[in-house]
């Protein structure tokens, strides 16, 4: 007789951790055994320290079919689990299944705390399994994908106040050598961080740091559990249906480099076509050049309008049937411009692309959604999203992941190591080789609650304010040369040259009056030289920039151009 789930919360929640292990083994005792049919490679549920095979059998059709879920292991403490993961699913239809909250009745039942990581991970490996297969189901009925993503409960926003934002940031409250406090205009190449992620990164560090999935002493399930949190905000924020869709990565440039190698080298061949634009960071350039080298695929690139965004009335052009990779930035970190990737993601479905978004740049400004843009592939960097250095994410859709073969090799990434053969562990460990940036990643959480909590639509309405300001008193200005498109069609950053002073004497003048702008090729060399230039000044605005530092700014740069003046008389 199987156990409800009301009467294993009734008997296990109080226990301590010998009494739930012994409860778990005498729920595993009473689970019927898989034939040895059944106890097959394709029911294995990878990630498991034990083997595990999971099968589902679905009674009626359509939306209201419901699941039972059929699992057997060789660990008895395994069975335990897999009858508690019974008593909560069993009977429920795909789409309950997808929304129901399983954290929620391991938090209540206290399991997380009693069991070992490499148990958990096993746990994770179950849910996930049942989860895909659910899903799986929920796409063949409705032909779409119909996840609805778990949705924080609303909050109430308070009107954005940039004072309020500002004085959060202890660097940009200090003052300089020369009194003066920093005009911080480079938040495109690195945000400043806010307290909260100075002091979550302290906290962890002082109170309960310990390696991730390994310890399962205090601070080891602790940091496990802050570890994990962070990546459940993560997802949520960037609107993926599930957590292990989100893999941590030390940077956007190693995330790309990740997927360029990691999928892309396993699916190109000769003949092939990997389509991208001028106006690409390197990062999501080069690796795509190189592995058009090893490959023999071709690289392609959308045309650019004169204004500076994609001319996407000539797409046609270069999307064809052969296009195996769409790689391209949501948001242009030298142009500004916003790139409509939805459209794109529609265009690359019709051939059957694959789409690669860089998001460097628009994940702290614009809000993301993977799931309702149907994005295959999304990298960010945590340290441009006001969180730490060392630490990014790597977005894949579920069964992108699955195909994709990681690139580093080592501990935590493996299901199973014999002498000759190696097997992987499902994602997200399959791609998080080694030790992580763990407090870095925890901290990334915390950003990411603080970007939330603003909210980004406040956000990129603030720095729409300062764009346009900032463009209407450059524009006017002699020898003035702003790059890139409209305001309607920008973020927050403004590259320029101005006759008569070259961009690296101008970012020394702006120094020394306290104004931090970056000048330069900014990691994209082909764009500049699309554009026919060697350098251009870069200001990048963010959620603390306000109308004086956009004035400050300014009347450097006037007092720039007299001095240049003044040097030619
Ligand atoms: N892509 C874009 C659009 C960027 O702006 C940057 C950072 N300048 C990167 C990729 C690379 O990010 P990271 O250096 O954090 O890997």
């Amino acid at each position: 007789m199987n156990s409800t789930l009301a009467e294993i919360f009734e008997e296990f929640a109080d226990l301590d951790r010998e009494d739930q292990s012994q409860f778990l083994l005498e729920l595993g005792d009473e689970l019927p055994k898989f034939p040895s049919e059944q106890k097959t490679e394709e029911n294995r549920v990878h990630g498991c320290q034990s083997q595990v095979w999971l099968i589902t059998d679905v009674t009626g059709s359509g939306d209201e079919a419901s699941f039972e879920i059929l699992a057997d292991s060789d660990s008895n403490i395994v069975r335990g689990l897999i009858a508690i993961l019974q008593a909560a699913y069993n009977g429920k239809t795909a789409a309950e299944i997808l929304k129901y909250d399983i954290q929620g009745v391991f938090r209540q039942l206290n399991l997380q705390q009693h069991i070992s990581p490499q148990r958990r991970n096993g746990l994770k490996g179950m849910v996930d399994r049942i989860t895909t297969l659910a899903r799986k189901h929920a796409v063949s009925v409705t032909q779409t994908l119909s996840v609805t993503p778990v949705v924080a409960a609303p909050t109430v926003r308070k009107p954005f106040d940039v004072q309020a934002v500002r004085s959060q940031f202890p660097i940009l409250n200090r003052p300089l050598a020369s009194g003066s406090l920093p005009v911080y205009l480079d938040s495109g190449a690195s945000a400043q961080k806010p307290r909260v992620v100075i002091e979550k990164e302290r906290e962890v560090e002082e109170r309960y740091f310990a390696n991730a999935h390994r310890g399962t002493y205090q601070f080891g399930l602790r940091i496990d559990e802050e570890f994990e949190g962070s990546r459940s905000l993560i997802a949520r924020f960037i609107g993926a249906s599930d957590d292990s869709s989100v893999v941590f990565v030390p940077g956007t440039t190693i995330g790309l480099n990740m997927i360029a190698f990691g999928w892309g080298r396993k699916f190109l061949r000769s003949g092939d076509e990997i389509l991208t634009t001028v106006m690409e960071h390197h990062a999501n350039f080069v690796p795509w050049q190189q592995l058009s080298k090893q490959t023999g695929a071709s690289l392609r690139l959308i045309p650019m309008t004169d204004d500076g965004r994609l001319d996407l009335s000539r797409l046609g052009e270069v999307l064809t049937k052969r296009t195996k990779i769409v790689a391209v930035t949501a948001m242009s970190n030298m142009l500004g411009t916003i790139n409509p990737i939805r459209q794109i993601v529609q265009a690359a479905r019709e051939v059957g692309a694959c789409v690669v978004v860089d998001a460097a740049q628009s994940v702290p400004h614009l809000p993301t959604n993977v799931v309702e843009d149907d994005i295959d592939f999304l990298v960010f960097s945590g340290h441009k999203i006001y969180g730490p250095t060392g630490v990014g994410v790597l977005y894949g859709k579920p069964s992108r992941l699955e195909e994709m073969d990681p690139i580093h090799f080592g501990g935590h990434m493996i299901s199973e190591v014999k002498i000759e053969e190696s097997t992987w562990s499902a994602p997200p460990a399959k791609f998080e080789a080694g030790t992580m940036p763990i407090v870095q990643a925890i901290a990334l959480g915390a950003a990411i609650r603080w970007v939330d909590e603003i909210g980004l639509e406040a956000i990129h309405r603030h720095e729409e304010t300062l764009t346009s300001m900032l463009m209407d008193r450059l524009a006017p200005m002699p020898g003035m040369k702003i790059f890139g498109p409209a305001l309607e069609h920008r973020g927050g950053i403004v590259s320029f040259r101005i006759d008569g002073i070259h961009p690296e004497d101008l970012a020394a003048i702006l120094d020394q009056h306290g104004v931090f702008t970056r000048h330069g090729h900014h990691c994209t060399m082909p764009l500049h030289t699309a554009l026919g230039v060697s350098a251009t000044t870069r200001v990048s605005l963010a959620a603390y920039n306000n109308a004086d530092d956009v004035e400050a700014f300014l009347s450097a740069l006037h007092a720039a151009q007299s001095l240049s003046r003044s040097r030619k008389h």
